[in-house]
């Protein structure tokens, strides 16, 4: 299905259904009784909610599971940012998309599907690539931030923005059968980088491209995630002093596991005050190929990918050729060329944002 016309100029916005509630549904009272009536919400609870700001970086499976459980329960504005259209692969899982809405940005299509579900609160969207240009702009002002980003760059930005701004936020990740998530509040408890301090090497991270998702995964997962944003949002304690947990849970084999996370005094972000990743000397470089269809993708910091290994996992999934020096990689829709040192050619695309969703898909970093 073709990009509806009106899609194409819109960049940033906020939906055009905001603001119109017929009166019956401005019964907030009503609409939000059964959260309410719970003590650990309460009337109090309640109203800190309808006062709050989240911001969901990605609107993938959990970001789609995640802003549906806000909205409904009438957080005061959600701000949806993501860089990708619809696929068609995307709804097994995905669920605010229809069928309708492939090849449409998922930033709209995710704001109109979430302002027919409440049309009585804030619901503004960016259909923008979240990156070191932008994310001070776009995570400041937020009460929380929600991972439903795809990636370890993004989440270890969001970190930094995050710390540097004393703003809470959940990391949520999910691949396989499998998901994590734990709770980070910058001054208190440990920051993302605590638990993982340095980005591993490109092919050594599983991506629900190459490992699958069980579609159960990142809706309960998402679900731990608002959980968490609820009592972060109504001031209930979700950490122990300084201590953490982090939740993992295998849904396939029905395994659940708490784990304690400490602050690192020698962490490089909280510890030691590093912004690494909001830095352009510790970012990719990311240059469009002059005359050519292609951008290229290179990874600042020195890396040493194993070709052999990742030819492996992407075989299933398209046409792997390679010599000792570069992997190239073809799907029906897509092409790219790596090397050893983690740099690739995303070819048939000019768009920037789109070459980084390709390399993070199948490069996995
Ligand atoms: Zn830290």
């Amino acid at each position: 299905m073709p990009v509806k016309p009106a899609d194409k100029s819109i960049k940033t916005g906020e939906n055009p259904a905001a603001g119109k509630p017929s009166d019956p549904l401005q019964k907030n009272t009503d609409r939000y009784c059964r959260q309410s009536l719970l003590p650990q919400i309460g009337a109090e609870g309640q109203r800190r909610l309808s006062e709050s700001r989240v911001v969901i970086v990605g609107l993938g499976a959990m970001g789609s599971a995640a802003a549906t459980l806000l909205v409904r329960a009438g957080i005061g504005e959600v701000v949806l940012i993501d860089r990708d259209l619809v696929e068609l692969h995307n709804l097994q899982r995905q669920v605010l998309y229809s069928e309708e809405d492939v090849d449409r940005p998922k930033a709209v299509a995710a704001a109109e599907a979430l302002q027919k579900a409440n049309s009585s609160i804030k619901i503004t969207f960016h259909t923008r690539d979240l990156n070191l240009t932008n994310a001070e702009k776009l995570l400041t002002g937020a009460d929380l931030v929600l991972d439903g980003t795809d990636n370890l760059q993004t989440r270890f930005l969001i970190n930094d923005v995050c710390v540097k701004h004393a703003i809470p936020w959940v990391y949520a990740g999910a691949v396989g059968t499998s998901g994590m998530v734990m709770p980070i509040l910058p001054g208190r408890g440990p920051c993302f980088r605590c638990l993982v301090p340095e980005l591993p090497g490109p092919g050594l991270l599983q991506t629900c491209d190459i490992a699958g998702i069980l579609n159960t995964v990142p809706a309960f997962i998402a679900s731990l995630e608002c959980t968490l944003a609820f009592q972060i949002l109504t001031g209930k304690p979700v950490t122990e002093g300084v201590k953490a947990y982090l939740i993992h849970a295998d849904l396939w084999y029905q395994t659940f596991d708490r784990v304690a996370v400490g602050k690192r005094a020698d962490c490089p972000c909280c510890g030691k005050g590093r912004m690494d990743f909001l830095q352009a000397s510790s970012r990719e470089m990311i240059t469009s190929l002059c005359g050519r269809d292609a951008i290229q993708i290179t990874p600042v910091a020195a890396l040493e990918i194993s070709l052999e290994e990742l030819g492996e996992r992407l075989m299933r999934l398209g046409d792997v050729r390679s010599t000792r020096y570069m992997l190239t990689f073809r799907t029906d829709t897509e092409a790219l060329t790596v090397f050893r040192d983690g740099r690739a050619i995303i070819q048939g695309t000019k768009d920037e944002a789109k070459a980084r969703s390709v390399y993070a898909r199948y490069i996995g970093l």
